[in-house]
Order: C-alpha cells, then sequence, then structure tokens
C-alpha cells in the first residue's frame, strides 16, 4: 500500500511556487500579494492563519493578517472588502471562516471580487469551475486532486465515489473529478447504501466529519482513498477512514495527520499565484 505523503508533496509544491515567485518578481518586479482576514478568537482559525501567513511568507508572498474583534460590524468588515478589492498589491483576499453569527458569509464571500478569491467560494467562481472554465479552485479538494493524480495520472473513465456534499469539499471535488473524465457518484447522508456505493469506487474521497466511517469492507481492492476528516476523538486526530483496515485493502491512502491537511494551505499559495497571473494577464 502507499502511504500518499501530503507532508512532502506540499513541500515540493512549495517549492515550485517559491521558484515560481522568485521569476515573477524578475519579470514584474511585484509579488502576489494574500490578504487574510481574521474575526473573533477562535483557537483553531487563528493557528490556520497564522500557518497561512508562515508559509505564504516562505514561499516569498507578500502576505498580510488583519484582524477584528467578534463584536465586529459586518459593514466595517465589507468596506474592508470593498477597500482590498481596489488594492493593486493585493492578489488574493481570503476571510477566515467560520464567522461570529450577525456576519452574514454569503455577503462577505460575494464581497470579495471573483478575480481575488483565493478560496474559490463566490458564486462566479463555483459557476466556472461546474462549467469547466477557469477559476480559483477550493483549496482543499484541490490539494486531494493533486494528491490523486500524483498516484494516478490517467483517471479516464475510473469510477470516483465522494463521500460527503458540502460546497467546501464534496462538490468541488466532484467537479474536479468529473473534469478528468471519472464517473462520479456523490453521496451524503440520505445516500441508502453508502456502503454499497463505495464498493463501486477506484477512488473514494471521503469529506464527512465522522470519525473511522469508511470501513475497510466498504473499499474495493486497489483503490485510491483520499480522507479529509479531522475529527478529535479520544485517541487524538483521525480521519473519515478506518486508516488501519482500509490501509489492508486500497492501493494507496493518505494518514490523518499529514495527508490533505498539509497540501491545503499550499494549495492557497498556489491559488494566490493564479490569481496574480490572471491579473497581469500572463
Ligand atoms: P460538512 O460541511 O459538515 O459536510 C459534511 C457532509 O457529510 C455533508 O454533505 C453531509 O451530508 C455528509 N454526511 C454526514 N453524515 C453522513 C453519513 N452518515 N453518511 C454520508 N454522508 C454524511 O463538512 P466539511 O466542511 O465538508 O468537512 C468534512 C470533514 O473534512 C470534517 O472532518 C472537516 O474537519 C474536514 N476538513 C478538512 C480539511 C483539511 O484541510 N484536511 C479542510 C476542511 C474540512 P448532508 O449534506 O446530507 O448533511
Amino acid at each position: 500500500m502507499i502511504l500518499i505523503d501530503g507532508k512532502k508533496v506540499a513541500a515540493e509544491l512549495r517549492e515550485e511556487l517559491k521558484q515560481e515567485v522568485f521569476n515573477l518578481k524578475s519579470k514584474y518586479n511585484k509579488v502576489p500579494g494574500l490578504t487574510v482576514i481574521l474575526i473573533g478568537e477562535d483557537p483553531p482559525s487563528k493557528i490556520y492563519v497564522r500557518n497561512k501567513e508562515k508559509s505564504a511568507n516562505e514561499v516569498g508572498l507578500k502576505s498580510e493578517i488583519i484582524k477584528y474583534p467578534d463584536s465586529v460590524d459586518e459593514k466595517t468588515v465589507l468596506d474592508k472588502i470593498y477597500e482590498l478589492n481596489k488594492d493593486e498589491t493585493i492578489s488574493g483576499i481570503l476571510v477566515q471562516l467560520p464567522l461570529p453569527k450577525h456576519i452574514n458569509k454569503q455577503k462577505v464571500i460575494e464581497a470579495i471580487l471573483p478575480e481575488k478569491d483565493v478560496d474559490g467560494f463566490h458564486p462566479m467562481n463555483v459557476g466556472n469551475l461546474s462549467s469547466g472554465y477557469e477559476s480559483s479552485i477550493p483549496c482543499t479538494p484541490l490539494g486531494c486532486y493533486l494528491l490523486i493524480k500524483k498516484i494516478e495520472p490517467n483517471l479516464n473513465g475510473k469510477k470516483a465515489v465522494v463521500v460527503g456534499r458540502s460546497n467546501l469539499n464534496g462538490k468541488p471535488m466532484t467537479q474536479l473529478l468529473l473534469k478528468e473524465n471519472c464517473t462520479v457518484t456523490i453521496t451524503h447522508s440520505k445516500t441508502k447504501d453508502l456502503k454499497g456505493e463505495c464498493l463501486k469506487g477506484d477512488i473514494i474521497v471521503a469529506a464527512v466529519g465522522i470519525p473511522e466511517l469508511v470501513k475497510g469492507d466498504w473499499v474495493k481492492k486497489d483503490a485510491i482513498v483520499i480522507d479529509v476528516g479531522i475529527n478529535k476523538t479520544e485517541k487524538g486526530i483521525v480521519g473519515d477512514v478506518a486508516f488501519e483496515e482500509v490501509s489492508k485493502v486500497a492501493k494507496a491512502l493518505t494518514p490523518v495527520p499529514g495527508g490533505v491537511g498539509p497540501m491545503t494551505i499550499a494549495c492557497l499559495l498556489k491559488n494566490t499565484i493564479e490569481c496574480f497571473k490572471r491579473s497581469v494577464k500572463l
């Protein structure tokens, strides 16, 4: 079984991006800029944002965090986004989710210029992705996609099963696999016979949030299994896939932690650079 080393693939990607930033700087005398807006004191959000800034600096991007207290009003956040939209030194804007209840997530997402939407959540980018046009692609599914392609470069005609239909993971993952000519089944909490559906998959991507939901006898021999889940349990952080059992049947499997997680931030940096490149019309 191939243990898919997301840390290693993410480090390789960051090296490539570092070189790309260097080349862009030589050519344009400017570097892509990423601004992250962080609202409130949610501990995981603070860690994610710190890691995003660290990684952005590592590859040579210009990065900035704008922090607001939980009590900030919606207008202040929206006005800041409008200001950043106009700022030519900023290639990508990200508002760290979740947001406090009094701030409308949809309004915030839609305020970001689609060209600067490094998370790929703006309806324009969602629509472009599903139409097969150029767009920002949500970072976690993009990371999953790159890991799958490392194992199997030609996905033509493969049967893929995506477990979970969130806007963040399952839906964009489905679009990416469709674009690669997979036959995709997207499953969710109302799916009848989830085990039977999973057993048909040459590729399974699990993005559910239920510890070790996907069992060893749900997986076809030699399937590629990507585990997006991050679940805190008594035995520590586990994924949505029962790792020990599934590792006995799968051809390749991502560990948790150290699989999909490290790819997410690397893909955010990639998206920022892509936004920059589109803005200078390479
Ligand atoms: P989400 O928005 O809560 O969506 C979960 C999806 O799973 C929903 O579509 C839900 O179906 C489906 N589901 C729930 N119970 C199910 C069941 N018993 N059988 C089949 N499907 C079921 O979650 P998310 O944001 O996509 O996150 C999923 C997991 O990925 C979480 O553990 C999260 O922490 C993790 N995550 C990891 C990363 C990373 O970088 N590695 C990034 C983001 C998220 P319904 O639509 O029918 O409710």
